[in-house]
């Protein structure tokens, strides 16, 4: 009798991403990817997201509302809307009418009015109006994707995670640091490779260069701290630019 073959051992799993490891495509060293976020820790110490908020309910808000919109133009219509509704209680009572004035300047403002109130109206009553801290609960609140939830986990409650925007989706392959089709594939890498004392802050420094230095038109690869380190086809200079911490302002 045929011997019955033996299962297939369960793939590894990340303890970060929970999802099977698969071999990152970076065509980097550990000790190039180590020197790169060393770089970036010394050029930013304490990186920040830009999008202004007050409390949980506030950042998930700007966040579900910054889609295919400037970090910016969301700011200026956020301002006077949490000036007078900062928790899901205030924004049910402001109704969608309402919202949907204060955030007529964001692109999609229909639907992300829409959005705003049924998330709201979803926090009261599943979560006793409160922010879950689970990217499973948050993926459940209206208007609130993987992006969204990874930005909330990361800025609100201290957790490392990988948001992938379209900077960082830009700089893992124009670098071939964790190149991918996807923003889940190129989470997933990230997420492998970055050292674990890097991770944290590793999604704004990446946000942030690729925003003010290895921009999407035309990469300022002569004022790039890791210049010498880059395998980009797009690089223009092998000379990494002096480390200096940089002002308030750019970080
Ligand atoms: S050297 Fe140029 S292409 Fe490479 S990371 Fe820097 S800015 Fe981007």
């Amino acid at each position: 009798m045929k011997p019955k073959s033996a299962a297939k051992p369960a793939k590894a799993k990340s303890a970060t991403t929970g999802r099977a490891m698969t071999k990152p495509k970076t065509i980097y060293s550990k000790a190039e990817i180590e020197e790169i976020f060393r770089r970036f820790s010394i050029q930013r110490p304490e990186p920040k997201g830009e999008l202004e908020h007050v409390n949980p309910f506030t950042l998930v808000v700007a966040v579900a509302l910054s889609a295919q919109a400037t970090d910016a133009g969301v700011n200026k219509a956020t301002r006077a809307l949490f000036a007078i509704a900062d928790t899901p209680e205030k924004m049910v009572d402001l109704g969608e009418e309402q919202v949907r004035d204060y955030i007529k300047t964001i692109g999609l403002y229909r639907n992300k009015a829409k959005n705003v109130i049924a998330l709201s109206e979803k926090l009261i009553a599943d979560f006793g109006g409160e922010v879950p801290r689970t990217r499973e609960e948050l993926i459940t609140l209206p208007g609130v994707g993987r992006k969204t939830a990874n930005v909330v986990l990361s800025m609100a409650f201290g957790q490392a995670t990988m948001a992938v925007d379209t900077h960082i989706f830009r700089i893992a392959n124009r670098l071939c640091l964790a190149p991918g089709k996807t923003p889940d594939e190129i989470e997933h890498q990230l997420m492998q490779i970055i050292p674990d004392h890097y991770l944290y802050h590793a999604h704004h420094w990446l946000i942030l260069h690729g925003r003010y230095c290895c921009k999407a038109r035309k990469p300022e690869c002569q004022r790039c701290v890791i210049a010498d380190i880059c395998k980009s086809a797009e690089k223009t200079s092998e000379m990494p630019a002096p480390l200096v911490e940089l002002p308030a302002q750019i970080i």
